[in-house]
């Protein structure tokens, strides 16, 4: 089934410990849409500036993804500038946000996005994704990130856009900064009672949690944690939160149903896209994976952890 995604198309510049790139193409819908196409359909929202060409529409059309949502504006693209230390390459420092594009953008959906079944808020403006949450009133399934930025200066906004999802990923400092709570459970039962019914926590290079919300909000929190693969190097970081999305959503639109095992296969899939990004400098290798590729690393896991 199709997903459609709304979410940041931009150009990064970005310095880790292993090296430094300068305006590559990256945001976060377009690392969710690559990892997700090679799983489903995707269809993605968003708008660039006239520094966005044939080459990076390539990026897209390579994959399949339909882009026929991306609107070519007046102005530039959204740049994100941010950086990472060797001592934690889970977070990164942002030393410059410029929405650019983004500031003035009215998200117009074309028809032939409407039938998609999945809907993936990747991070951008709460107001933008509030917006489409709106005009794709009848998909089964709402899935959501957001970051910081958002969280502390945008809050009502956000707080809105939650109440409408299904399912929130955020990683383990969203979440303790959304909910004003420094314990992760707490923070997770907290997030939980603001609209998702599922909260999958992002741990970086430890995996990710997903909490369910209890019955009739009562009782103890049920929780399911998949660990990371161990990786011998992490070149860039970046996007791999939203690689992780696009690997679980993609798989779980790939599905007919959704069980409680799918769901648990889906979190490792996520798991192994977020590797596949980390291994290079920006979308570099998750623009030319295969599906094998993808599989055998999921069998990989399945081995260690002894995965149904
Ligand atoms: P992550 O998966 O969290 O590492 O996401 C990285 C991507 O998020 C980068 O490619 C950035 O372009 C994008 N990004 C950074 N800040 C923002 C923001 N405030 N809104 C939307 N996208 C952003």
């Amino acid at each position: 089934m199709a997903i459609t995604v709304v979410g940041s198309v931009a150009y990064d510049s970005v310095e880790t410990p292993a090296g430094r790139y300068d305006r590559q193409l990256a945001g976060a819908a377009t690392y969710f849409s690559l990892a997700a196409s090679y799983f489903t359909e995707v269809r993605v929202i968003a708008v660039v500036g006239e520094d966005f060409g044939p080459e990076q529409e390539a990026v897209f059309q390579a994959r399949k993804v339909d882009i026929r949502g991306i609107e070519r504006a007046t102005g530039k693209t959204f740049f994100w500038q941010g950086s990472y230390i060797a001592e934690n390459l889970n977070e990164a420092k942002t030393h410059r946000t410029d929405l650019n594009v983004f500031a003035g953008f009215e998200p117009k959906i074309p028809d032939a996005y409407r039938d998609s079944e999945f809907l993936f808020l990747a991070n951008i403006d709460p107001v933008l994704q509030r917006r489409v949450r709106e005009a794709m009133p009848h998909v089964k399934l709402v899935a959501g990130d957001t970051m910081n930025y958002w969280i502390k200066d945008h809050k009502p906004a956000l707080l809105e856009v939650l109440s409408g999802l299904d399912l929130l990923l955020i990683n383990d400092t969203e979440t303790r900064m959304l909910a004003g709570n420094n314990n992760l459970v707490q923070a997770a039962r907290n997030v939980l009672t603001m609209g998702p019914k599922t909260l999958v926590v992002k741990h970086g290079e430890y995996g990710a949690t997903a909490f369910f919300a209890p019955k009739e909000g009562q009782g103890p929190i049920r929780a399911f944690r998949a660990p990371a693969l161990p990786l011998d190097e992490v070149v860039d970081p970046t996007g791999a939160g939203d690689s992780f999305a696009g690997g679980l959503f993609g798989y779980l639109a790939s599905q007919r149903e959704i069980t409680p095992a799918v769901f648990r296969r889906a979190m490792f899939y996520g798991g192994v896209m977020g590797s596949f990004a980390v291994e290079r400098f920006g979308t570099e290798r998750l623009q030319q994976l295969d599906r094998k590729e993808i599989d055998e690393r999921f069998n990989l896991f399945r081995e260690l952890t002894h995965l149904e």
